[in-house]
């Protein structure tokens, strides 16, 4: 049978065999995809032309079938035209997968559980190395020799907090703490020395050296201050008074 609608196509000049009036079946699809996808578009309705003043015009849908690579049932879409030349032209490169829903959820899933699995066993491997930390830095009984290099022994806390620990329950333990016993931490110690050396032992405002507090700007990552030393600042005690008076001053450089 002659098709006349291709017939007209053709002699108004738009060659497009394809429209999305049509219902293109999964065996077109898989005849279409040994071609390249430059050639395969070409057979394809232009998309709607963009109307002035309506930029938002919506997008044509083109209704096709789908094979799922997993559990091979054909599934009907309903999309623009650009995803069903992608399929195609995944098929074309025979390499890549496309997944029905069904299956896509499986595998969601699956995903979400090999993570959580994955991070309980990476926290498993670190917790050793997490109660170490807590007993080493968190304890405000401990006493540490005089002679302790606090730069170093910064370092060292750090590194470990960095690579070897679940930050996350050093910080709930840090938060369950009164401030006063924060305060005698040897995590606080080393903290709070390393920014004093930082600011070069001067106050961060009046650049004076007298008494040396070392103040919190903000508690958001109280226990995670190895993390954004920025929220900790080198004060005076009279600045650090004032500070604390006139509470409007939020940012010191
Ligand atoms: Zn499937
Ligand atoms: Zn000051
Ligand atoms: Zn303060």
């Amino acid at each position: 049978m002659i098709d006349h609608a291709a017939f007209e196509r053709i002699l108004n000049d738009d060659p497009s065999m394809i429209t999305p009036q049509d219902f293109i079946r999964i065996e077109t699809i898989e005849f279409l995809s040994r071609y390249k996808i430059v050639k395969v578009g070409m057979l394809f309705q232009k998309g709607r032309q963009t109307i002035k003043g309506q930029p938002h015009a919506p997008p044509v849908l083109f209704q096709w079938e789908m094979r799922c690579t997993s559990c091979k049932q054909v599934s009907v879409m309903r999309t623009a035209k650009t995803r069903l030349l992608s399929y195609i032209a995944d098929l074309h490169a025979g390499d890549r997968a496309s997944y029905c829903q069904a299956c896509d959820q499986i595998m969601d899933q699956q995903k979400e559980q090999r993570w959580r699995h994955e991070s309980e066993l990476r926290l498993a491997a670190v917790q050793p190395n997490t109660d170490r930390f807590i007993e080493s830095y968190l304890d405000p009984l401990k006493v540490w020799s005089k002679d302790t290099e606090w730069r170093q022994a910064f370092r060292n806390m750090e590194g470990h907090w960095m690579f070897r620990c679940d930050q996350g329950q050093i910080a709930a333990r840090v938060a369950e703490m009164e401030y006063g016993e924060f305060l005698q931490t040897p995590y606080w110690k080393c903290l709070s020395r390393e920014v004093r050396r930082l600011a070069h032992y001067k106050c961060r405002l009046c650049n004076g050296n007298g008494e040396l507090h070392v103040h919190h700007n903000s508690y958001q990552n109280l226990g995670r201050e190895l993390k954004s030393m920025r929220d900790l600042i080198c004060l005076c005690a009279d600045c650090h008074e004032t500070f604390h008076a006139e509470r409007r001053v939020t940012s010191v450089r």
